[in-house]
């Protein structure tokens, strides 16, 4: 499993390096965002962990070129603590998930065996369920004819039921992959925002268990 880590910070990199290593990653470091939009363009990388705050080319610029130029690779972004709008933007730009600075590399080590099951970007990149169809690489969502227009929250929440169909997905479960640790956890929020979900997406695909949680399809 490569993983490009693209991070100008050598004592960080050589935690991570270590720590990915240990848990039988193979690392390529950048170190700078020049050299790692280059690598991830030419390398056959299984995941990119992306530091936003780069010298040369900024993270989210690098980000934004690779999708454009339809490298699919799952990535997940490093931001710094109090700027949760590079998160948005991260998102919206294709990463498939983020970590606030300071983290542990346990931590990170999971999210990455999480994104390699969930096999973002690599068969394909398209999620489809009846007539609703999720482009992961330009974020684009259809049901049947229509262009649905979702916030960045809700395509999070849509990948993550749709990367589980019939599964029970619990409150809880869904606030811990939706928000990060430092952010406002409130899970009565989560049933707004499947409110939201479930009128753009069809009232239909996402069923309520009382007491248990949400199940998708
Ligand atoms: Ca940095």
């Amino acid at each position: 499993m490569h993983v490009l880590l693209v991070e100008d910070d050598n004592e960080l990199a050589a935690r991570i390096n270590r720590g990915l290593t240990q848990a039988g990653f193979v690392v390529e470091r950048a170190v700078d965002g020049d050299d790692g939009f280059e690598l991830g363009l030419q390398s056959q990388m299984d995941m990119i962990v992306l530091d936003l705050g780069l010298p040369g080319k900024p993270g989210l610029e690098v980000l934004k070129e690779w999708r454009a130029r339809g490298v699919g690779t799952p990535v997940l972004i490093l931001t710094a603590r109090g700027t949760w709008t590079d998160k948005v933007s991260g998102l919206n730009e294709g990463a498939d998930d983020y970590l606030t600075k300071p983290f542990h590399v346990p931590e990170l080590v999971a999210r990455l065996h999480a994104l390699r099951r969930r096999g973002w970007g690599h068969a394909s990149n398209i999620l489809k369920h009846d007539d609703l169809i999720v482009n992961l690489a330009t974020g684009e969502v259809t049901r049947g004819d229509e262009l649905l227009e979702l916030t960045a929250l809700e395509l999070r929440m849509l990948k993550y039921f749709m990367n589980r169909t019939r599964h029970v997905i619990s409150q809880s479960e869904l606030v811990e992959h939706l928000y990060s640790s430092d952010d406002m956890r409130e899970s009565n929020t989560i049933e707004v925002y499947v409110g939201r979900l479930r009128r753009k997406i069809g009232a239909e695909k996402i069923k309520t268990l009382r007491g248990m949680g949400y199940r998708f399809g």
